[in-house]
């Protein structure tokens, strides 16, 4: 395939396209000062309907908020899955708003974000509190890597970055994990440097990990807050676990082996949150990990 020739312009209207590009450098300078100066919000410029603001890339705006940065920027739309060429124009309102939610908690938290742990034992309803805490723009929810194989519908980079052991023993090596441990034959680990990023930018960020682990948090970030989250019973711990159908039999009694010895854990943490009712729990976590 020939590439299509070069459009023939007079030397008029290549001097108009040359002005017109200068202007639009010029428009696109003048507002990202302006935010950078706290004189226009990030709205209002990507409410502006001139084509130069419009034709602008969405994370080049972002940047230019004071303390955001490029990296901060893009952590920000890879969080709301948008894509990192995006253009201003082509935002949809659904990213819009998230963008705002972002953005409104990034000013009213500028501090550092809280590190929070949650520990229990398996089955007692971790995981489901954690997913009912993603999307709230306050949190930050960490991605553990793993050993351990994935389950039906579990996704690589969203529920676990799942390793190789020689991979995991190399980040162990680089001492690139905050924490790590051995758990049911398989090991898990929080990776260092984005629970840092995602601190600096305000985020109170959320460790879902096993005793060991927390303990782990507890010697290297003394104020990390630890959160037992305990059973009603443990006639329902089992029911729970059964229900979830995930495990065999026998990896089923191995962890209720291992659950019994997280039990006699919970005294070391800072509060114990019985999973009774869903709802009342993630209000009495949200303020034990906000405040
Ligand atoms: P964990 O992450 O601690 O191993 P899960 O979140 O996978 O536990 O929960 C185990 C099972 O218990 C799941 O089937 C879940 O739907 C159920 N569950 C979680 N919380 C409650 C609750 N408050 N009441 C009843 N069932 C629950
Ligand atoms: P599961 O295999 O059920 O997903 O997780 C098993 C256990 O490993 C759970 O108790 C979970 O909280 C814990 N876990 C998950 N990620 C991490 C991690 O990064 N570090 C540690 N120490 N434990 C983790």
């Amino acid at each position: 395939m020939t590439p299509n020739p070069p459009p023939h312009l007079t030397l008029e209207q290549r001097q108009a396209a040359l002005l017109k590009a200068k202007i639009s450098r010029q428009e696109r300078a003048q507002v990202k000062q302006a935010i950078a100066d706290g004189e226009l919000s990030v709205f209002d410029a990507l409410n502006d309907p001139r084509e130069s603001i419009q034709r602008m890339r969405v994370v080049e705006l972002l940047s230019s908020l004071p303390g955001v940065g490029k990296t901060r920027a893009s952590l920000i739309m890879e969080r709301r899955s948008i894509s990192p060429t995006r253009r201003i124009g082509g935002l949809g309102q659904l990213q819009l708003r998230a963008l705002g939610k972002e953005l409104a908690v990034a000013k009213a938290e500028p501090r550092r974000g809280n590190l929070v742990v949650i520990s229990g034992p398996g089955g007692v309803g971790k995981s489901t509190i954690t997913a009912l805490l993603r999307n709230d723009p306050r949190f930050w929810i960490s991605v553990s890597a793993t050993t351990r194989e994935p389950r039906a519908g579990e996704r690589d980079g969203v529920d676990y970055s799942f390793l190789s052991t020689q991979k995991f023993q190399e980040m162990i090596d680089s001492g690139s994990f905050l924490e790590w441990a051995e758990f049911a034959g398989n090991r898990y680990g929080t990776p260092r440097a984005p629970v840092d990023e995602w601190r600096s930018l305000g985020k109170h960020v959320i460790l879902e990990i096993e005793i060991d682990g927390a303990r782990q948090v507890r010697e290297r970030e003394p104020g990390a807050t630890l959160i037992f989250i305990a059973p009603p019973s443990w006639d329902e711990l089992v029911r729970r676990l059964a229900g979830r159908g995930t495990d065999s039999p026998e990896r089923r009694a191995a962890r209720l082996a291992l659950a019994e010895q997280e039990m006699a854990a919970a005294g070391e943490f800072d509060a114990i949150l019985v999973n009774d009712q869903v709802e009342g729990l993630i209000d009495q976590l949200v303020s034990l990990a906000t405040a």
